[in-house]
């Protein structure tokens, strides 16, 4: 991370944790935060806990996320939930593009791109997710598909609007199995995509974008991952949904930019 940049770090609960557990998790990580407000800090909770939620995060320093939206403002499209629906109940931010609802629920980068519209449109900030999966890696392509993946997600976005937009990097291969990518390969990665930027947007426009690294980070590799100069935060999984893990990321995280302003 670089002091120019605010570090976010987000959970993604996935389909974890009802409401009763979200107030008490909300709860219990407030009054353990540190008065200080250096990092930002998402939560993206299941929808049914999002009304629960967002009076107890009202006028803290965290902000309420969710894991999905659809690209429609309504319309007959059961199970689904629109991008106003969300902002009803004070969302502030939205994951788009995670790879699970490419892989399982067979969203495609088109998919991807019209609900990262339909967030902006509707004054929401999206965590887009890229990520290569271990084959595309060993062959050599994560950086082809990586950029492919953000210039079709990316497409019709302005330059004014991307600063709405935080892009996590998260290989498919260390999503919720143990093993994170090193901080080299994270951060190499990582400059690929600020490149990526540059080249559809220009240089000012790349150096404030925020990107993340998402895929087993912990309490135990943060802070390593975190030092990368182009990894601006984490989108953190199964380590969210332990209170204290969750708790220690963000101490890493402040404490990482406390040092870069001294
Ligand atoms: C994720 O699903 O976004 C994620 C990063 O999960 P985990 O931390 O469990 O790898």
């Amino acid at each position: 991370m670089r002091k120019e940049r605010t570090p976010i770090i987000a959970a993604n609960w996935k389909m974890h944790n009802g409401p009763q557990q979200a107030c008490s998790y909300i709860q219990a990580l407030l009054s353990a935060l540190p008065q200080a407000k250096r990092c930002g800090i998402v939560l993206c909770l299941p929808y049914v806990d999002l009304a629960a939620a967002a009076p107890l995060l009202r006028d803290t320093r965290m902000a309420l996320g969710a894991q999905n939206l659809h690209w429609a403002p309504q319309g007959a499209y059961t199970g689904e939930i629109s991008a106003s629906m969300l902002t009803q109940l004070e969302v502030r931010y939205v994951i788009v593009g995670h790879s699970e609802r490419r892989r399982l629920f067979g969203e495609s980068d088109q998919d991807v791109n019209q609900k990262l519209r339909a967030a902006l449109d509707a004054g929401l900030r999206p965590i887009l997710c890229v990520g290569e999966d271990l084959e595309q890696r060993q062959l050599g392509a994560a950086m082809e598909l990586i950029a492919y993946q953000l210039k079709t997600a990316l497409s019709g976005v302005s330059a004014q609007e991307l600063r709405q937009v935080i892009i996590a990097y998260e290989p498919i291969w260390a999503i919720g199995t143990g093993v994170s990518a090193t901080p080299e390969q994270a951060g190499e990665v990582c400059t690929g995509i600020r490149q990526a930027i540059q080249q559809l947007y220009g240089a000012p426009a790349a150096q404030s974008v925020i990107i993340q690294y998402g895929g087993s980070m912990n309490e135990g590799n943060a802070a390593q991952l975190l030092s990368q100069e182009d990894i601006d935060g984490g989108l953190i999984g199964t380590a969210s949904l332990d209170l204290d893990k969750f708790l220690s990321i963000v101490q890493t995280a402040n404490q990482l930019c406390l040092e870069q302003q001294a």
